[in-house]
């Protein structure tokens, strides 16, 4: 039994009205830690407890420290998570509510993940938020669910950060057979850095993340997101933060359900399909979920 819950899919009535599509959800924001990474994080951490490993560990203040502690405790296996001090408050709660031990340490992510390494003994794994094959294969369990409801998508939606959920899904395309299914790839102005590799024809570097969709905050993608640009109809996207906030707004009228701003990214896109693209009719998104959000945060915006 994995980790992660099979979970619905959902035709949208509002969304599929108001882009004039067949606009179907895939809800992994129903994962008991609220994102997808649980698919990947759950795989990683099984493997590593069957080879031994007796601590897990991540440097992640996001939804993917929130999936390792989740992992870790449904294995029985104790987790350290450290984030920087710019970590919320809310990401602490929801990583100390899931047993994990916590250490705040440095005023960036770098500063964080550099004592985690330093804490690596013998005996601990450590669980990568996007890089790592573990990660994409359990990813792609996403697609095979689409493949078992028998849901062929003409093209499929979902958000990029470290390319962690990329490189599954199209994996998970093509070991379904469904290698020609093109993929719109959604950022935030500020996180592009897929956008701009694809542009420069070359992995490329942000100086810095300006998005407040933090969960797409990689500076680089990974080379194996990349790659699959190269060998795959993938179509970058880059929307505003203010697209991706009213985005959730409208997600919580239509569907009744929170996703925070790195999820929105991916349902504004559908207003941005790029003009090969517009015979697709029926359209996959990756509700990809995500717990920064709060409701007051997301009703701010207007
Ligand atoms: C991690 C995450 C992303 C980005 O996934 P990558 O694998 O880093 O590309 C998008 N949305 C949410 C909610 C996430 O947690």
């Amino acid at each position: 039994m994995p980790l992660h819950i099979p979970t619905p899919l959902i035709a949208s009535a509002a969304l599929s009205a108001r882009t004039g599509r067949e606009v179907w959800l895939k809800m992994e924001a129903l994962q008991p830690p609220g994102s997808f990474k649980l698919r990947g994080v759950g795989l990683a951490c099984e493997t590593h407890a069957k080879r031994g490993a007796k601590r897990f560990v991540s440097s992640s203040g996001g939804n993917a420290g929130i999936a390792v502690a989740y992992a870790g405790r449904m294995l029985g296996i104790p987790v350290d998570v450290v984030v920087p001090d710019t970590t919320s408050a809310r990401a602490r709660e929801l990583i100390g509510l899931q047993g994990a031990r916590l250490t705040v340490h440095g005023a960036s992510w770098q500063e964080a993940n550099e004592l985690a390494q330093g804490m690596l003994g013998p005996d601990d794994a450590f669980i990568h938020p996007f890089d790592d094959p573990l990660l994409w294969e359990g990813h792609a369990t996403l697609v095979d669910e689409l493949a078992q409801a028998a849901c062929c998508p003409d093209l499929v939606v979902l958000s990029v950060g470290g390319g962690g959920l990329l490189s599954g899904v199209v994996q998970g395309l093509h070991r379904n057979g469904w290698g020609h299914v093109p993929v719109l790839a959604a950022e935030t102005h500020g996180a592009d850095s897929l956008a701009q590799s694809v542009a420069a024809g070359q992995r490329i570097t942000l100086p810095s993340i300006t998005s407040v969709a933090t969960s797409l905050g990689a500076r680089q993608v990974c080379a194996q997101a990349f790659e699959w640009t190269q060998r795959h109809a993938v179509h970058p996207v880059v929307v505003t933060d203010a697209q991706a906030l009213v985005a959730c707004r409208q997600f919580l009228d239509d569907q009744r359900v929170l996703v925070e701003p790195a999820c929105g990214a991916a349902l504004a896109s559908l207003d941005a399909v790029p003009t090969q693209l517009h015979a697709a009719q029926r359209v996959l998104v990756v509700v990809c979920g995500g717990v920064t959000a709060s409701a007051d945060s997301i009703m701010a915006v207007r």
